[in-house]
């Protein structure tokens, strides 16, 4: 067995990686494979919607393990272990959610589950953890408070390193759709910011904006771990590289995807639905990859050379039109995010890939059929904006008025997810 040695990029760590892989022909997708989810959490005060201030947030982490290195100091990070049946995850982050909720309820705090700050650019950086290293020595403060927004992550594992490129290069062409249907990020600066995820937008002020790697069609995993290699001994600038631009990676050290497409998914049936939904939909694209098939065009290009403009471009609308945005199918025609969706929710339906008992297709699809019919949760909260504040004084700059129903929008957003989170399973 040949190993190639690789440093993860926090902890500086070296560990080996293996080389070879299956050809595609022998490769067995795994119909259980391991999965994950990371959850950005931000806390705020009950009264005042403010920040939670970062000493008592941190004041949690010596009894638990909610450190959130890569973002803001007000947020904690819920990360689950990584799980075959989906339902265990579901219940160790429901059950760790509202161990949460608790916690802040007696330290006179809120949950906020929006994927960006509604209210106020945040200025207070976490003092700790690898972030704020490369900041001080690359960005500076300023630009690393513009990159607070969080996402609902989910690791999917593989173990062979050539299915694990497959599957990476499948779901970069979905990232946009997945982005649109989960917008759940319409405010900033106490107003509407005119658009459904504003986490998106922030990330577009990033180095390259968080778009993924654009790989060659023909590169093998012994190719780019080689090169991956290279770029970890160049020099602090690649931690950096990696932390920033991510919302689709690939962590060699850990064998999985992280899909950090998605704003925060509040509504625990939404969840539910991307989990179950991404499952099936990882093996499906690795029985693809085993039987040299090509993906449905609703896929988006898989052309490298146009890759990258057909994704900026997705993406430019979904951010701006959540559910409603349009991608680019492989054929090149203009396809509405939400009819992508339904396709995709019918392929992974299809999908021969046996049931998991602990979280059964059928009882997680009415979270995705509720996107499809209602769109991305951002048009909800817009609309209950628009219902407090009919009109308005001075939309640009955004009125006394505008803060009011935003803070509205986010105490009822709050009750709802402790509610939900709250209810017995099932
Ligand atoms: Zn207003």
């Amino acid at each position: 067995m040949r190993t190639i040695q690789l440093r993860n990029h926090k902890s500086g760590q070296l560990y080996d990686l293996r080389l070879d892989t299956l050809p595609a022909a022998q490769f067995v997708p795994d119909a259980h494979a391991t999965q994950g989810i990371e959850v950005e959490l931000p806390l705020r005060h009950a009264d005042t919607l403010a920040p939670a201030p970062g000493d008592v947030v941190s004041s949690l982490f010596g009894a638990e393990e909610w450190r959130s290195e890569e973002a803001a100091a007000n947020t904690c990070e819920i990360k689950t272990g990584p799980y075959r049946k989906l339902g265990e995850l579901l219940a160790e982050y429901r059950a760790r959610a509202c161990w949460l909720l608790d916690w802040a309820e007696q330290h006179g705090l809120l949950i906020v589950p929006l994927a960006a700050e509604p209210l106020e650019l945040l200025t207070e950086v976490s003092s700790y953890g690898f972030i704020p290293k490369i900041a001080d020595a690359k960005y500076g403060a300023a630009v690393l408070a513009r990159s607070y927004a969080d996402c609902t992550q989910l690791n999917i594992h593989v173990a062979d390193g050539d299915a694990l490129l497959a599957l990476f290069r499948g779901l970069v062409r979905l990232a946009p759709i997945l982005a649109g249907m989960f917008a759940s990020s319409p405010f900033a600066g106490a107003k509407p910011a005119g658009v459904q995820s504003f986490r998106h937008v922030v990330r577009r002020g990033l180095a390259n904006g968080g778009d993924p790697e654009v790989l060659p069609k023909t590169v093998r995993w012994e190719e780019y771990i080689v090169s991956h290699q290279a770029l970890t001994v160049l020099g602090p600038w690649f931690p950096a590289l990696f932390a920033l631009n991510g919302m689709i990676r690939l962590r060699p050290d850990r064998m999985c995807v992280e899909l950090g497409v998605t704003d925060i998914i509040a509504d625990p049936c939404h969840l539910a639905g991307y989990l179950a939904l991404c499952r099936r939909l990882a093996y499906r694209i690795l029985l693809h990859y085993r039987d040299s098939e090509s993906l449905p065009d609703w896929f988006g290009p898989d052309d490298p050379a146009i890759q990258d403009a057909a994704f900026r471009s997705a993406m430019l609308s979904a951010v701006r039109l959540g559910a409603d945005g349009l991608c680019c199918t492989q054929s090149m025609k203009a396809m509405r995010m939400a009819d992508a969706f339904s396709e995709l929710v019918r392929w992974v339906k299809e999908s021969p890939v046996p049931d998991d008992p602990s979280l059964p297709f059928d009882s997680a699809l009415p979270g995705l059929i509720d996107l499809i019919d209602h769109g991305a949760p951002a048009q909800r909260l817009l609309k209950q904006f628009y219902e407090l504040h009919p009109t308005c004084s001075d939309p640009r700059p955004g009125c006394p008025s505008c803060r009011i129903a935003v803070i509205e929008v986010c105490r009822h957003l709050s009750a709802e997810f402790a509610t939900q989170m709250r209810k017995s399973p099932g």
